[in-house]
C-alpha cells in the first residue's frame, strides 16, 4: 500500500519535465517537512514531536528554511526549548572539562579519550530536517526501483532530462543494492546516454546564455538559455538557486 502512495508523486515528478525528477521530489518532501516542522499543524506544540527538536535541532541550512518560513513565534517556542537543552549541556559538559594534557616535546602525542570538541561538532551537524529527507527520499528511490518493472514507467524514464549529479550518484549507490541482475543491462546505460545528453544540452544552453553577451549577437534569439545558469547549477548540485524562499502561506 505504501508504496502505492509514492508511485503517484514519482510518476509526477517524472512527468514535470525538470532537470531532475529527484529535484522535485527533494523540493516537495522538504518544503511538506518544513510545514510539518513549523505549520498550521503546529506540530511544535506536540511535546513528542518537541523533544525530537530539541533533541536533534537543525543543521545550518535548514535553521535557515525554518526561520524564513515566517512563523516568528513557532520558530521561537521550537527554539527556546532546543537552546535551553543545549545551554543546559553546555554547563554539564563544562564542568566536566578537562584540559589537554600538555604535549611532550618529544615522543608521542599523548592520546585524548574523552573528545568534547567531536560530540560539539556532531551536536552542531545534527538535523531533524536532513533526517526526515533522507526517509522520505529513500522511500522515493525504493518505489523508482519498484516502477522500473513496468515497461510505460521505463519509457517514461528513456524520455526525461535526466538527473543533476547529485542525485545521479546516489542512485548509482543504491542501483548497486536494489537493482536485480536481469535489469542493469537496460538501467545502466540508458541513465548513462540519458546523463551525457543532457549535461551536454545544458551546457550548449550555457554556451549560449554567455554567447549572447557579444555584442554580435545583439538581437539574436535567447533560444532555451534564459534560465541555463540555474539550470546549470541544478545539474551540478541539485537544488533550485532562482526558488524564493519557501514562506508560510498568505
Ligand atoms: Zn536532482
Ligand atoms: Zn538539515
Amino acid at each position: 500500500m505504501r508504496e502505492q502512495i509514492d508511485t503517484i508523486p514519482v510518476n509526477e515528478a517524472f512527468d514535470a519535465g525538470d532537470e531532475c525528477p529527484f529535484c522535485v521530489l527533494a523540493r516537495k518532501a522538504e518544503q511538506s517537512a518544513i510545514r510539518y516542522v513549523i505549520g498550521p499543524g503546529a506540530s511544535y506544540m506536540e511535546p513528542d514531536v518537541r523533544s525530537v527538536t530539541d533533541e536533534k535541532g537543525f543543521c545550518r541550512e535548514h535553521i535557515k528554511k525554518v526561520y524564513d518560513y515566517g512563523n516568528m513565534l513557532g520558530c521561537a517556542l521550537i527554539l527556546q526549548t532546543h537552546y535551553a537543552g543545549l545551554l543546559e549541556n553546555f554547563k554539564k559538559e563544562a564542568e566536566a572539562f578537562e584540559q589537554p594534557p600538555k604535549k611532550p616535546l618529544f615522543g608521542k602525542k599523548p592520546t585524548v579519550t574523552d573528545r568534547w570538541w567531536q560530540r560539539l561538532q556532531e551536536k552542531e551537524q545534527s538535523c531533524y530536517l536532513c533526517e526526515k529527507n533522507d526517509y522520505n527520499m529513500a522511500r522515493y528511490y525504493h518505489t523508482f526501483f519498484a516502477l522500473l518493472k513496468e515497461e510505460e514507467f521505463r519509457k517514461k524514464v528513456e524520455s526525461s532530462k535526466g538527473l543533476c549529479m547529485r542525485h545521479f550518484a546516489k542512485l548509482m549507490q543504491i542501483a548497486e543494492e536494489k537493482l536485480p541482475e536481469a535489469r542493469k543491462e537496460w538501467f545502466y546505460p540508458t541513465l548513462f546516454r540519458l546523463m551525457e545528453e543532457n549535461l551536454t544540452r545544458v551546457k550548449e544552453d550555457l554556451d549560449w546564455f554567455v554567447g549572447m553577451f557579444d555584442y554580435r549577437q545583439a538581437g539574436a534569439d535567447w533560444k532555451n538559455s534564459r534560465d541555463a545558469v540555474a539550470r546549470t547549477v541544478q545539474k551540478l548540485k541539485g537544488i533550485y538557486p532562482a526558488d524564493p524562499p519557501y514562506k508560510e502561506p498568505k
